[in-house]
């Protein structure tokens, strides 16, 4: 009996890995038809200056609006496009398509803003990035101080030197650099010196209020930017009370759901300003 058990047991761990294989070659094959159908979506969701009250900026998202399953949330499905090496091509679509779509807003008459794009590491490493976002920033139209490339802090710690060189040649042409999630990666704080960081994003964990010491690591990270001339922007903002520390604290911008959510394009335009 024992044995019988023992053998049904391997089975179903054997049959699970191979499920997790076959679903795992589905959405790889799903995920390159949805670029080719145009089942991807970016929405936005906007940052506001807590020094003018004004929309200064806006987050591109991704998103996946599948045909049978709805929308699929990017922590879904790109660790997978990153694995296949498809986040180039995935990436490249929503760099051009943020362009476009800020550019078009700016010739609606709306107050220039700034885009701000995520890049995972992939995309960062390659050696034509500075070359394909200028391409996109001519064909768009785009002016290069309106874009900004979010890269994670775990990304920047590592290769450096490459690192370093890609991001003062976007910062030379012009293109703003934040650091997304800052405080959940491994901590070094060298290369905040080192890297031509335009912004600061604070990750939303540390709005927790029931971690008591998070207000102390968000005030430090505020004052830490402040003295290395860089912005710094709270991200995940749900609460009034969250909002009055940040502003008391002398924070640069706020982004969460407390102001909104991400929206899709065509919901976003009753919140800008025209010039
Ligand atoms: P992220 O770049 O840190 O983006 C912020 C995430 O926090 C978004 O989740 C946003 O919807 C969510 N958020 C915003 N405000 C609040 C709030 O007040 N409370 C809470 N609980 N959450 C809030 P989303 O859209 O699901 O994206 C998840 C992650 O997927 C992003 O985290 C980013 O790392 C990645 N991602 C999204 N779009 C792209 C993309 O185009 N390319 C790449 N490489 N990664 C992307
Ligand atoms: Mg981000
Ligand atoms: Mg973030
Ligand atoms: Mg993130």
């Amino acid at each position: 009996v024992i044995k019988e058990k023992h053998r049904n047991n391997y089975n179903l761990f054997e049959s699970s890995i191979s499920e997790n294989f076959k679903t795992m070659l589905t959405m790889e094959r799903e995920l390159r038809k949805a670029l080719k159908e145009g089942q991807f979506e970016v929405h936005y969701q906007p940052q506001k200056s807590l020094h003018s009250k004004e929309i200064v900026g806006f987050e591109a998202l991704l998103r996946w609006s599948h045909p049978v399953k709805g929308y699929i949330p990017p922590d879904d499905f790109i660790p997978l496009a990153e694995k296949t090496g498809l986040i180039i091509d995935i990436g490249d679509w929503v760099l051009k398509e943020a362009c476009r779509q800020n550019k078009a807003w700016q010739d609606k008459g709306y107050q220039p803003i700034i885009v701000s794009v995520n890049l995972s590491a992939k995309q960062f490493h390659q050696k034509n990035l500075v070359e394909k976002v200028e391409q996109i920033l001519e064909s768009t139209g785009l002016e290069p101080c309106y874009l900004e490339l979010e890269i994670t802090e775990s990304m920047a710690m590592t290769n450096e030197e490459s690192i370093l060189k890609t991001m003062n040649r976007l910062r030379k042409f012009g293109v703003l650099v934040s650091i997304d999630d800052f405080g959940t990666g491994y901590s070094s704080l060298k290369y905040l010196s080192i890297f031509p960081i335009t912004k600061l994003k604070i990750d939303k964990m540390f709005m927790d209020e029931n971690q008591k010491q998070n207000q102390a690591i968000v005030k430090s990270i505020i004052h830490m930017s402040h003295s290395l001339n860089m912005k710094v922007i709270a991200e995940g903002v749900e609460t009034i009370e969250q909002l009055t520390f940040l502003e008391n604290e002398k924070c640069d911008e706020m982004q969460g759901f407390y102001y909104s959510k991400p929206l899709p394009p065509e919901q976003l335009t009753e919140l800008f300003q025209t010039v």
